[in-house]
C-alpha cells in the first residue's frame, strides 16, 4: 500500500548499529491511512533506532478491520522505487493492479510480491466481498546492485510445513535446512539473503525454529502473547556456572504482545516460540544486516535527496500531470479514479538518525 502520511519525513537511514545481544521490543505507532474513514495501521518499521531488519524496511500491521465501518482499503495508483512490496493477508481480499499490467487478487496464505525496481505504480482496493480486512504490508529494500531492475509482479501460494507444534509458511526467501527443498522455501524473487515466514502455534504450543546465524530477525505479533527465547552466544553463556541453562541468560527471553515487533540480533542459531493459553500467529522476518545507507521518503527509496526529489518530479509530471504515460511509473490500467499526488517534499533535509 501507500504511505499516506500527509507530511512524511525524509528518513536518511544509515545501516543500523546493533547495540544489544538481547531481544529488543519495538512497539508500534498508529498511522492513519488517509481518506474520510481512515483505516489505521500499526507501524513498527521504520522507527527510532531501527530502520531495517535484514532488507525489511517497512512493516505495517492492520486490522482486523470491520470494512463496513472503515470503508476498507482504497489506495489509488501510487509509485514505488528501489523496493519490493509484500502483501500478506490473514483475512479478506485485496484487488491489486499495477503498471506492468498485473491484475491479481491477494488472499490469505498467498504471497504477492511486487518488485518496483526502477519504478512501478499500483492500486490496492479491498474487494466488495471483504467484510473483515486483516494483514500486513511489508517492504524490502533492494540492494544497490539490483535497485534499477525492471519492475515485475509475482503471486504464489505457500505450503504449510510442520516444525514441532508450529505450522510455518515461508513466503519469501528460506529457512535454514529447508532452502534446498522447494516445498520449504518461497519461489518469489529476492535480491538479498532473507526470510519471511508466518508461524502459527496452538494454545500451549511450542516450537524451536532454526535460524541462519548470519541473519538478524524480527518477530511481528499478530496473535499473542508469545514468549520468544534466543540462545545466548557462546561467550555470554560462559558465566562460570558450568551447567547453567544458556537460555536463562537475562534479556534473552521476552514476552511479546499483540502488534509488537521483537528484534533478535544476528548470531543466533534458533529461536524458541512459546504460546501461553491462547493461539499464536507471528511473522518471522530476517536477513543479513542491510549495510547500505538508504533514503526513504513517501513511497520511494533512493540513495540521496536529489534522487528522491527527481522520482517525485517525474511522478508529478508524468502521471499526475499526464505528460508521459510511458514514463518511469507507467500507467495503472482498470483503476476507476485518479492517481495519488505526492506530498510536498520537506523543506529541511534531515540528518541521518543514529
Ligand atoms: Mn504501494
Amino acid at each position: 500500500m501507500s504511505n499516506l502520511e500527509k507530511e512524511p519525513l525524509e528518513l536518511v537511514c544509515p545501516p543500523d548499529a546493533t547495540r544489544t545481544l538481547a531481544v529488543q521490543v519495538l512497539t508500534p505507532r498508529e498511522v492513519p491511512l488517509g481518506g474520510p474513514r481512515a483505516m489505521n495501521v500499526r507501524r513498527t518499521l521504520p522507527q527510532r533506532g531501527r530502520t531495517t531488519i535484514g532488507a525489511w524496511c517497512f512493516a505495517d500491521h492492520y486490522g482486523p478491520d470491520d470494512v463496513a465501518a472503515t470503508g476498507g482499503m482504497v489506495v489509488p495508483p501510487h509509485p514505488h522505487t528501489g523496493l519490493q512490496t509484500v502483501s500478506w493477508l490473514f483475512e479478506g481480499e485485496i484487488e491489486h493492479r499495477d503498471s506492468t499490467g498485473s491484475h491479481e487478487l491477494v488472499r490469505p496464505g498467498e504471497v504477492n510480491l511486487m518488485t518496483a525496481g526502477r519504478g512501478i505504480s499500483h492500486s490496492e482496493v479491498s474487494t466488495p466481498e471483504t467484510a473483515r480486512l486483516h494483514g500486513v504490508q511489508l517492504w524490502v529494500a533492494l540492494p544497490d546492485a539490483s535497485r534499477n531492475v525492471l519492475p515485475f509482479f509475482e503471486h504464489a501460494e505457500t505450503t504449510p510445513i510442520a516444525i514441532d507444534d508450529a505450522t510455518v509458511r515461508v513466503f519469501a526467501g528460506s529457512l535454514p535446512g529447508a532452502g534446498h527443498d522447494p516445498d520449504h522455501g518461497s519461489s518469489v524473487a529476492v535480491f538479498s539473503p532473507l526470510v519471511g515466514a508466518q508461524v502459527e502455534l496452538p494454545a500451549g504450543g511450542e516450537a524451536w525454529i532454526d535460524l541462519d546465524p548470519a541473519f538478524e530477525h524480527g518477530v511481528l505479533v499478530d496473535r499473542g502473547p508469545v514468549r520468544v527465547t534466543i540462545a545466548a552466544l557462546d561467550d555470554e553463556a560462559d558465566d562460570g556456572t558450568g551447567g547453567a541453562d544458556p537460555l536463562a541468560v537475562a534479556g534473552h527471553a521476552e514476552t511479546l504482545e499483540w502488534s509488537e515487533l521483537g528484534y533478535l540480533p544476528a548470531g543466533h542459531e534458533g529461536v524458541r516460540l512459546t504460546a501461553a493459553d491462547a493461539p499464536v500467529r507471528v511473522l518471522l522476518l530476517g536477513g543479513e544486516p542491510f549495510g547500505e545507507e538508504i533514503v526513504m521518503w513517501w513511497n520511494f527509496i533512493g540513495r540521496n535527496h536529489e534522487e528522491v526529489a527527481e522520482f517525485r518530479r517525474q511522478w508529478q509530471a508524468d502521471v499526475i500531470g499526464r505528460d508521459n504515460p510511458d514514463g518511469r511509473f507507467g500507467t495503472v490500467g482498470g483503476y476507476d479514479g485518479a492517481a495519488l499526488p505526492a506530498p510536498e517534499l520537506p523543506t529541511v533535509r534531515l540528518k541521518p538518525r543514529h
